[in-house]
């Protein structure tokens, strides 16, 4: 019998800063380059004392992903960090305009601090959209998203319509990569507006909570309709954006999301089903937030993380199985965050990079032209608190909003290496915290991660995902869902 190689002194092994994590059956290793590896309990072992045999094929693995410190591939590993990073060159891609706060629906949980009242005080003129556009295009970033928020933005529809208009005109100029999104519950949607949209080939996305008995309790519509409104439109706008396409355009459909609540929780699988009957390509599974009108009712519709992830981790199977049967459907939130794990993702979902988008990736414009680091910390200001406003479009120049008080701070408290917890933390490459949840659940935008909600959830979905992909299944499918990936 051939004897065993012998082992390197453990003084010639050294290992540079890692994050490590037990999984069930054995250890999650990652860098700050994004690499990861799972050991065995006796290879963590060893690796820790540094005592793995030199040029074994765990010793090369681990040393072309960047874990042995003396033979760290500085320039290959720079370049990766910097694709990963590349957000941080960037400026405010996605300009989000609050074209009212008016809505016609009552969701439990809404966020937006909708109103019912006076089109003349809650909706954005004409005069205010514009210069809330000629702002945007004042960002040096190639690329300018433009998102129509409300409220539902339908009600302000003339001043949309304008806007789109405006946009396209002044982009003959601006020679940007410019694109229209629009996030509305559709249930104002009309023949004459779908054309408009779909002809410019907007991004519409609305919610869809499930089947109709789910949908329904959620998002209460006066006409007491609202599932069969939204679904009527996603399969009516499905139908056009196929009709309408040219030959070697992208393909391009309307998406939802689902805000999981109380009363969704015990329904994982009917949810996903019903995603998977619409043909739709994806599902957002979102978490509650404790904001709005969601905070007010929290003790009925809330639930605790662990509750979430329970839900969470039986939809990404159902999902996952809908796959194996040959439909491609795929979450949201994995995707992001496999993006990162799996690929070369540069960040550009806001909420979950560090530091997050606010004001450095994105802006948010109030129906009255004052200016916010997202959509988020506009929404806390409806509810009396501006802490988060960065200026307004008539009175400050963009320098001033990029650079205001508000942005530094949202910056420096959401860079996760300021975080004690995070910067030892394992998922830390991957992850985002988000200064408006932090200020508003615990008081300061910088948050504290042993008792903090948002981290609890991402932290389960980690593991979730971890797990999942050590599955060769699984990771296949995941793998098909980064290939033909949209944003
Ligand atoms: S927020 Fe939580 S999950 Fe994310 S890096 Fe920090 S400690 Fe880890
Ligand atoms: S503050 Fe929160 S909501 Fe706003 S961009 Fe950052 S992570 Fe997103």
């Amino acid at each position: 019998m051939a004897k065993p190689a012998p082992i390197k002194p453990a003084a010639l092994l050294k290992l540079p800063a890692f994050g490590c994590r037990r999984l069930k059956d054995n250890f999650l290793l990652t860098n700050d380059w994004g690499f990861h590896d799972f050991l065995s309990p006796e290879e963590f072992s060893s690796f820790t004392k540094g005592a793995i045999p030199v040029d074994s094929r765990l010793w090369l693995r681990l040393r072309q992903k960047g874990f042995i410190r003396d033979h760290l591939e500085f320039e290959d590993l720079a370049r990766s960090w910097k694709e990963k990073h590349s957000f941080l060159w960037e400026a405010p891609s996605l300009h989000i305009l609050v074209l009212t706060l008016r809505c016609n629906q009552a969701c439990s949980y809404c966020q937006s601090a909708s109103v019912k009242t006076d089109p003349r005080r809650y909706d954005m003129t004409w005069r205010t959209a514009r210069a809330a556009i000629d702002m945007a295009f004042c960002s040096p970033s190639p690329d300018l998203s433009i998102e129509f928020q409300g409220g539902e933005p339908l009600l302000n529809w003339p001043v949309l319509k304008r806007a789109v208009e405006y946009g396209l005109a002044k982009n003959r100029g601006a020679g940007k990569n410019l694109r229209f999104a629009l996030v509305s519950n559709f249930s104002l949607l009309d023949r004459e507006k779908a054309d408009f949209l779909v002809a410019r080939r907007a991004s519409l996305c609305t919610s869809l909570d499930g089947p109709g008995p789910i949908h329904d309790l959620n998002r209460a519509c006066p006409s007491n309709g609202s599932h069969g409104l939204s679904v009527g439109w996603i399969k009516e706008l499905t139908r056009l954006y196929k009709q309408r396409r040219k030959p070697g355009e992208p393909a391009c459909r309307p998406s939802a999301l689902a805000t999981i609540t109380a009363r969704t929780l015990p329904h994982a699988q009917d949810v996903v089903d019903e995603y998977a009957r619409l043909g739709l390509r994806s599902i957002f599974l979102r978490p509650l937030s404790p904001f709005g009108r969601a905070r007010r009712v929290w003790r009925e519709i809330g639930y605790e993380p662990a509750q979430f992830l329970s839900f969470y981790s039986q939809a990404l199977d159902r999902i996952l199985e809908h796959n194996r049967r040959g439909k491609r459907l795929s979450e949201k939130t994995a995707e992001i965050l496999l993006s990162k794990i799996l690929g070369q993702d540069n960040g550009r979902y806001m909420d979950m990079r560090s530091p997050c988008g606010a004001a450095i990736g994105q802006l948010a414009y109030n129906h009255d032209g004052d200016v916010y680091t997202c959509d988020e910390g506009r929404m806390l200001a409806c509810a009396g608190d501006k802490i988060f406003r960065l200026g307004n479009v008539f009175s400050d120049s963009y320098r001033n909003l990029v650079c205001a008080t508000g942005a530094k701070a949202c910056a420096w408290s959401s860079n996760l290496e300021c975080h004690p917890l995070c910067l030892r933390c394992a998922y830390r490459p991957y992850c985002g915290t988000c200064p408006v949840y932090n200020y508003q659940t615990q008081g300061s935008i910088w948050g504290v991660m042993p008792s903090n909600g948002r981290c609890a959830i991402y932290k389960g979905v980690f593991d979730i995902l971890f797990e999942r992909i050590q599955r060769p299944g699984d990771l296949e499918i995941f793998k098909n869902w980064l290939a033909d990936r949209r944003w």
